[in-house]
């Protein structure tokens, strides 16, 4: 990354009133400053975008007889303080307790560490206090634990107000006072979109949209200014795509592969299996845009277990056959060792030479690796983000492979690509199904294919979920698979803050499955084992010397034993829907029947709802889309490397209209301005940078 610096010349945007340091608002100063730096924001222009996380109804007071049915939940009280005290119970810890009056009597409130309150909260003083509403077993009474308050002067208006995320020395009153200052600057936010744009999607003005973000007035105003926010939110991502899409189709020095030729034609015909006609329609799509002079940018999306396997083989192959070096890069040393496996024992075969650059090779072995690469002799080459290194040298690299699982950004895709002295070819293979709306931001630059069905003869997994007591019985149904030569998963997840303590339970687990199981051999894979290790164990079980394994979550990628029909998950409640889903693919790989079971107790109602979708459906589709309704997309790796900001205002399930609007807008856009050069289009490219803070617009845009 640092190298790429060097090639191109990065220029500092024009400082302006907003790129003021927070420190000079009033009231604010170095030392508060870095309080705010560790919310991330250190210019006024970041405190504008800062938005509440939500808004209290301040003509929504409640009153202090309603405090035990509100236990443990935010309440909302106003009245008379009648007494206060400041206790100090133990060294540089404050208790400052008021004794208010509401019209239903006296409750109290408490605020930590706040000693200098004491000067304003006195004693009829009208206030309102807004927290959790705790009973206290040592007054026997409840209490106010107070996050926020507000004393009544006649200049106070019940109203919406904003909450926002805080962090320790800054309180919500610090914020809304400091957010109020900034919003002094908005003259001096200028809207980047063009006047066309804002009239075509309805979009209200943005200096208004972002003070009525903070400080609402009206419920349709409110969602209007939100409605052009989320907008401005999709639309600068999705301008980074269509900016490196253009580019990418304008670009006519692409390599024309031949995707005619004998190696393509021996590989279908030693197939021991008819490809599946999604399989063959989407090597047919990769095919063409590798005979294409545009440089291909695809995105291949397929189920766990959908052969995504012989579309990279068909892919490589042509690239091969053209007279070009190819590489594959995947997320895991577990995933490359597969695939290194697989593919380079299929390709021996026709006289193509596999080369992998793994963690566990010594120096030496690399060494010769990098030779080979370098001479030719070397054609394809696999190995984990090792291939990236400097060292890395290819005599005539022309394609990229990379298997994602959305785990690596467009930096590292673009980094893999500047290996080629011309313009390569880049396949992006996803085994993790990903929600459309997200699929279209992330990877909004790519052409998709996407391969939606399974090879014939696989049942689909059957899934149950059980409970922990019920685990005698589905060692009974283990026991009786085993006898018939099958082979079965058992997944710990991570319980326990500590690895070791984590390593003990599967461990332990281990031992026991011994004394259930004797007449058959179990083995154990963790994380703290070495790689070679790992692999030796993985070995022992595809050669069957192992029936059982037992596994920490390392197997989650790149376990491939066909053999394997049953998959156990202990504590399934702790595992995310996608975890779940990858899990389950390792079994139904064979043409014997599969199941899964899924111990768990079931106490929040968001795992059920995840079970439950596990149970129901083996569409990783559906269960993709299900995953981002109950999680959000903050989780899903690979959106924070999509230029979104860290706290998104959209909501990618609900706002999918709108990111459709936003995204068909940014193409609209740079179709008739590729590089955002015109000068209208100046303050667009300003913000794009300022949003993206990342390498590839600069690339781009320079
Ligand atoms: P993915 O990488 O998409 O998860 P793989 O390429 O690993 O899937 O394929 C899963 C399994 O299915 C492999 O054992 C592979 O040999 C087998 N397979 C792939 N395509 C077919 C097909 N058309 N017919 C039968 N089996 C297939
Ligand atoms: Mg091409």
């Amino acid at each position: 990354m640092q190298r790429l610096y060097r090639y191109y010349n990065v220029t500092i945007p024009v400082m302006t009133d907003l790129d003021t340091d927070i420190q000079y608002l009033k009231g604010v100063g170095p030392a508060l400053a870095k309080k705010f730096q560790k919310l991330g924001l250190a210019k006024i222009g970041d405190l504008l975008y800062y938005f509440p996380r939500g808004y209290v109804d301040r003509s929504k007071i409640q009153r202090s007889g309603e405090l035990p049915a509100c236990a443990g939940q935010h309440i909302l009280l106003c009245g008379k303080i009648a007494r206060v005290e400041l206790r100090q119970p133990r060294p540089r810890f404050y208790v400052l307790q008021a004794e208010i009056r509401d019209s239903d009597g006296i409750f109290s409130a408490v605020w930590f560490n706040q000693k200098f309150l004491a000067g304003t909260l006195v004693e009829g003083v009208e206030v309102l206090v807004s927290g959790k509403a705790v009973y206290n077993d040592y007054s026997r009474r409840w209490q106010v634990e107070t996050d926020d308050y507000e004393i009544i002067t006649p200049a106070y208006r019940a109203g919406i107000t904003p909450f926002y995320a805080l962090t320790e020395g800054l309180t919500q009153k610090k914020l809304r006072q400091t957010v109020r200052l900034a919003l002094e600057y908005l003259p001096f936010l200028t809207d980047p979109l063009p006047p066309d744009l804002k009239t075509k999607y309805a979009l209200s003005a943005l200096p208004a949209a972002v003070r009525e973000l903070h400080f609402p007035v009206k419920r349709e105003a409110w969602r209007q200014a939100r409605r052009r926010l989320v907008f401005d939110e999709f639309f600068y991502v999705e301008l980074g795509a269509a900016l490196r899409y253009a580019r990418a189709k304008t670009e006519l020095n692409g390599i024309r592969f031949q995707p005619d030729g004998a190696l393509l034609e021996t590989y279908y015909r030693s197939l021991p299996y008819q490809l599946t006609a999604a399989q063959k329609r989407v090597i047919d799509e990769v095919l063409d845009d590798m005979a294409a002079p545009q440089p291909m940018n695809r995105l291949v999306q397929g189920d766990v277990g959908c052969g995504k396997t012989d579309v990279a083989i068909a892919a490589l192959l042509c690239a091969v056959q053209s007279g070009y070096q190819a590489v594959l890069m995947a997320p895991t040393e577990v995933l490359a060792e597969q695939h290194f496996a697989r593919i380079a024992a299929r390709l021996a075969a026709l006289g193509v030479k596999v080369g992998a650059l793994l963690g566990k090779h010594t120096p030496s072995e690399k060494k010769e690796i990098y030779r080979q690469l370098a001479s030719g002799e070397c054609q394809i080459v696999i190995g984990t983000q090792a291939v990236i290194q400097e060292k890395v040298i290819f005599q005539k690299l022309g394609f990229v492979i990379i298997d994602e699982q959305h785990r690596f950004g467009v930096v590292q895709r673009q980094l893999l690509k500047t290996k080629s002295a011309e313009n390569a070819d880049l396949l992006v293979l996803t085994a993790t199904p990903i929600p459309r709306s997200l699929a279209l931001t992330i990877y909004g630059d790519l052409d998709r294919s996407l391969i939606d069905e399974l090879p014939p003869g696989r049942t689909p997994v059957k899934t149950y979920h059980v409970t922990p007591r019920a685990r005698p019985r589905v060692y009974e149904f283990l026991r009786r698979h085993l006898r018939q030569d099958e082979q079965a998963y058992i997944v710990y997840p991570l319980v326990e803050e500590s690895e070791k303590i984590d390593l003990q339970a599967a461990a332990e687990s281990c031992a026991q499955l011994t004394k259930i199981f004797p007449e058959y051999r179990i083995g154990l894979l963790h994380g703290r084992l070495k790689n070679a290790e790992k692999a030796e164990i993985i070995q022992r079980f595809r050669t069957k010397e192992l029936q059982v394994l037992v596994s920490t979550t390392v197997i989650e990628v790149g376990v491939d034993v066909p053999n394997a029909t049953i998959m156990i998950i202990e504590n399934a409640e702790r595992f995310g829907l996608a975890q779940l889903h990858q899990l389950r693919g390792r079994v139904g790989r064979g043409r014997q029947e599969a199941f899964c079971f899924l111990i768990a107790e079931l106490k929040s109602a968001d795992s059920r709802k995840r079970i439950n979708a596990m149970v129901e459906t083996t569409d990783g589709f559906k269960l993709a889309e299900i995953d981002l309704a109950i999680r959000g997309p903050g989780d899903f790796a690979g959106v924070a490397q999509s230029g979104f900001p860290d706290r998104l205002l959209a909501d990618l399930v609900k706002d999918e209209k709108l990111l459709q609007a936003a995204r068909s807008a940014a193409f609209a856009l740079i179709e008739q301005d590729a590089r955002l050069s015109r000068p209208e289009h100046a303050l667009l490219r300003a913000e794009l940078r300022r949003r993206s803070r990342g390498l590839i617009d600069y690339i781009l845009l320079n």
